[in-house]
């Protein structure tokens, strides 16, 4: 395996595949891609070699098996493809490690029947990830496969707070629990905040608010996660693009019995028609600004709904953590948009956190710094970059002695 040091992400969601090709000398993007609408109308490639020309395939892509194909194809015309004896390994992201899997964790047959056993915790998900490792495996079978969990960086947290308080033995028999989502996004975006600060990671108490269309939040005590906002499934917690967050339980009886909805009906509801878009018809927070400045009321109330819960969840950590050293966005709102953020910090002086306008205006894509001088807690802006994660926690598992 030596001189291998090339690793590809493959992200493989409900209806999509994104990939990245890495060479993890320099961490330099090699090839990024896409392939969307995956059994839909009007499905497409778009594939861009670092330094090349972007091309884009339409053509009837069935399913995922046939999306990776054409990736590889593409792969391999620009001399990258699975093939290629400079490839270490292939990451994939697997969205439910359920309390199996709290590692990254190389690919084996038991492994596969472990994360086909899952499939009930993440019905959409899971299959797409089997589809994605299986495909990659038959593309080349000598090729180390890896398995990195966006549950995996929540393992951590305490029972006391991975526990709903509902009848222990209906619990266990359905494998309920909070297990927390965005992991190797929260995992990547605390490590940089610690050395934004300067300081070693055992040493950081930090809360990470992770708001893209999906939202989580996370405190993570000295590299543990102690706490996340997300539980049995993605949508607990924050509010979100379309993902209603935190309700009261007893809604979903109600639209039920009252409303005549079907579960299925609820499902798509809560997690495709609530959130930002339910409350004014947009999910992307762009939009949600330009309405409200423009006056529309259910606009700005979407903004007030989404600042009121955020705000609930930092106050929330800092009881959790008692003492937090930064308090970090990352992810497409959190990263863009100032508003967001300035309102998310409002007021909170007495918290030891508040936000420089200045600096808070300043657009960057490196990790920067937005609280004023004096502030006691560092208020922090990091980029994430969940492929990098995943290439950097694969190649650590296959090419241990190059990565260290
Ligand atoms: P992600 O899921 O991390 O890719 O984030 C996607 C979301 O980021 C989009 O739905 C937008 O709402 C949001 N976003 C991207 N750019 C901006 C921006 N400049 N201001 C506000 N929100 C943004």
């Amino acid at each position: 395996m030596s001189g291998a040091t090339r690793v590809l992400v493959l992200n493989s969601g409900s209806s999509s595949v994104k990939y990245q090709l890495l060479d993890m000398r320099g961490h330099r993007r090699l090839a990024t891609g896409l392939v969307e609408r995956i059994g839909e109308e009007a499905p497409r490639l778009v594939h861009t070699p670092a330094g090349g020309r972007r091309r884009e395939r339409r053509e009837r892509i069935a399913g995922h098996e046939q999306a990776l194909r054409l990736v590889a194809e593409e792969l391999d015309a620009d001399g990258l493809g699975l093939g290629s004896a400079e490839l270490a390994g292939v990451g994939h992201r697997v969205v439910h490690g359920g309390r199996s899997f709290t590692e990254p964790t190389l690919v084996t047959d038991e492994v596969l029947a472990e994360i086909e056993r899952l499939v009930p915790l993440a019905p959409l998900h899971n299959p797409a990830n089997l589809t994605g490792i299986r495909t990659a495996l038959a593309l080349n079978p000598r090729l180390p496969q890896v398995a990195v969990f966006d549950t995996a960086f929540h393992a951590t947290i305490p029972e006391h707070a991975a526990r709903y308080a509902i009848d222990a033995a209906t619990a266990d028999a359905h494998l309920i629990r909070r297990y927390g989502f965005h992991g190797t996004s929260h995992a990547y975006v605390s490590r940089r905040a610690a050395a934004l600060l300067g300081r070693e990671v055992a040493e950081v108490n930090v809360i990470v608010l992770h708001l893209g269309n999906g939202a989580s939040a996370s405190a993570v005590a000295g590299g543990r996660c102690v706490e996340t906002s997300m539980g049995l499934t993605p949508l607990e917690g924050l509010v979100m693009g379309t993902r209603s967050g935190d309700l009261d339980p007893a809604v979903v009886f109600h639209l039920a019995r009252r409303g005549g909805l079907t579960v299925d009906e609820i499902d798509t509801l809560l997690n495709k028609r609530s959130g930002l878009l339910g409350l004014c018809g947009a999910n992307d927070m762009r939009e949600v600004l330009d309405r409200a400045e423009r006056g529309e009321a259910a606009a700005r109330l979407a903004f007030d709904v989404y600042i009121h819960r955020l705000r609930k969840y930092l106050g929330a950590y800092v009881a959790v953590l008692g003492r937090v050293d930064a308090v970090v966005f990352t992810a497409g709102v959190g990263e863009n948009s100032a508003p967001v953020r300035a309102a998310a910090i409002e007021g909170l002086e007495v918290l030891g956190l508040a936000v420089d306008p200045g600096r808070n205006a300043a657009r960057s894509g490196e990790p920067r710094l937005i609280s004023p001088e004096y502030a006691r807690v560092a208020v922090a802006v990091v980029p994430t970059d969940e492929e990098l994660e995943i290439a950097t926690q694969t190649y650590a598992l296959v090419s241990p002695e190059q990565s260290a």
